[in-house]
Formats: C-alpha cells, structure tokens, sequence
C-alpha cells in the first residue's frame, strides 16, 4: 500500500554507503532535489522511509567521486546492482592492478602500484560471534577503522610489516599452512549477532591461534617484521541492544520503515523499531536505492520475542 507523504519534511534521498570515521558509523546520503552529498551520523538516526515504484536504483561510488569532484565519471543511474558500469570497469582495472602483486618480480611492477605498497601494514586475525576467525592486513594507519568496517569482535593486532606486499606474503602463507581463511560472509556475521558465542571462548581461540601464527611467521623466514601482539575489542558489539535481539523480519528494500539506530557493528545495524523491539538489519539492503523521506509509520511486523 502506498501511503502519502506530504508534510514540509519529505525529501527523496539515496543511502550509498556506511562509513567508519573516528572509529563512529556514518551514512553517506545523495539528496536529489538539493543535489548534495552529506554525511551524518548513524548511532540515533531515524530511517524513517518508504520505497518507491519502481524501484529506482543509483550507483553507490557516486557520492566519493562527487566529493572528489569526479563524478562525471560516474553514470549515475544503475538498473541493477549497486554499481553503474564505468564504476565497475574502473574498480575492475585498479583490482587487477593490485591482484596478486605480492606473487609478482619485483621488477615487473610499475614504479606507481610499488609506491602505493610502500608503507606500514599490520597483519591482524579477527573473530566474529559465530565462532568464525580470520587472518586479515591493513595498512597500519586504518587498522581500526578496517576492523570496524568488517564487523570484527575481537582481533590480535600480530605483526607490523614495512611495506604492503611482505604483509601479504605473510597472509597467504598462515592461509595455507594453518587454514584460516582471508573473509567471512555476511551470513555468518549475522549468525553470530543473532546468537553469539560466549566472549570468553572467541578470546581463548585467538589466542591459540596467535601462537600457531607466530610459529608460522618464525619459520618464514621473513624477518623485516615488528611484533605488536596487541588486542582489539569492538566496544559496540558489547552494547546491551544485541542482547536477545532478533532479525528485523522484512527487507529495508522495500516497503515503509520506522527505526531508530542504536548501535551497529560492521554494516549491521541494532534498530529501535516503533513496536518497542531491538531489531537486526544488514543496511547494505537499502544502500542504492531511492526512498522518500519524510513522516512514515513503518510497516507492521510480526516478530516473537526471544524468550532466553
Ligand atoms: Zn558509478
């Protein structure tokens, strides 16, 4: 059912991305009436919201290349996906250039991509509510901000390395003699919100891990290397809202919605939902899509509390 927006608060607006800034989540937002691109705080904002139709999609690049005053590049509609095509191409070309570069002579790597891999990383692992672990690099001025990003609810910051190819030879290789892998899918970050593992067991298992990787690292050989060994906890993931919560049950891709943020890890938002419950939603649902602001009194839902 389409319900009528008509008070002076209406506005047609795309969410295009989560953001991570001074270790806070924000939400990038293209107005499309005053053609601006903002940035606002995501902890107590209010989606309140219904999709139209048709659905009309927007490339979700478009706000970073309008900050950098780059957006001609950008075709700015998109029928499907989250990407217009000219994004895809050129995310495509900057991926292949980077791909396997730490596998690559030295030699045969252009003067540019090698500047870009000169600095600080750390090699981190990470573990996430469902029991899932992960070995991971950043460079060392955003590690938080990319553990954050992630979803990450504790992590061992292991090695610093002084360049971003030693990093990821280091990676590749605790993937392949030890079996951790390199990502985690949203799936099981979710899983694990929904219903996380006692912290103390997350904790524990790192730690074993971290003496499996140092053991690793050693017989590398590699030697240009800093140990840090210092531990990270996601301070949001410990906030009280993810206690019994549950899974909002409609997608934010549709529909009429009324929700308050209370806190988020990685792209996953804890919401206040009119009814009075805490409610789970992967935000990357509604980024890309228009919606029209304004007044809204959400959809109904249908959701049973979680008794323990
Ligand atoms: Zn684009």
């Amino acid at each position: 059912m389409k319900k009528i927006v008509n008070d002076s608060s209406y506005r047609k607006i795309t969410y295009l991305k989560v953001l991570w800034r001074n270790n806070q989540p924000h939400i990038q937002i293209y107005d499309h009436d005053a053609e601006t691109v903002t940035t606002q705080s995501l902890i107590g904002y209010d989606f309140s919201y219904q999709v139209p139709t048709p659905l009309e999609r927007m490339c979700v690049n478009y706000g970073d290349l309008f900050e950098d005053e780059k957006q001609n590049r950008c075709e700015k509609l998109v029928k499907s996906g989250k990407k217009c095509g000219s994004c895809i191409r050129e995310d495509n070309i900057f991926a292949a250039q980077f791909h396997n570069v730490h596998t690559k002579d030295r030699s045969s790597i252009s003067q540019k991509i090698l500047k870009r891999m000169q600095k600080e990383n750390i090699l981190y692992i990470a573990g996430f509510f469902d029991g899932s672990t992960k070995v991971g690099t950043s460079a060392s001025t955003r590690i938080h901000t990319r553990l954050l990003e992630q979803g990450a609810i504790h992590a061992v910051l292991v090695v610093e390395t002084p360049d971003g190819i030693t990093v990821r030879l280091l990676e590749d290789l605790i993937t392949e003699e030890l079996g951790i892998g390199q990502a985690i899918s949203i799936r099981k970050k979710i899983d694990g919100l929904l219903n996380p593992l006692v912290r103390d067991s997350l904790q524990k298992e790192l730690k074993i891990l971290l003496g499996k990787v140092k053991d690793c690292i050693l017989t590398s050989g590699i030697t240009e290397i800093t140990e840090i060994a210092t531990t990270w906890d996601n301070e949001y993931s410990t906030e009280t809202c993810w206690e019994k919560i549950q899974k909002y049950p409609i997608s934010l891709s549709t529909g009429s919605h009324d929700m308050k943020v209370r806190s988020v890890v990685g792209r996953i938002a804890a919401l206040n939902h009119s009814s009075g419950m805490t409610l789970l939603a992967d935000l990357d649902e509604l980024l890309g899509i228009s919606v029209e602001t304004g007044k809204i009194t959400g959809d109904e839902i249908s959701v049973q509390a979680k008794l323990f």
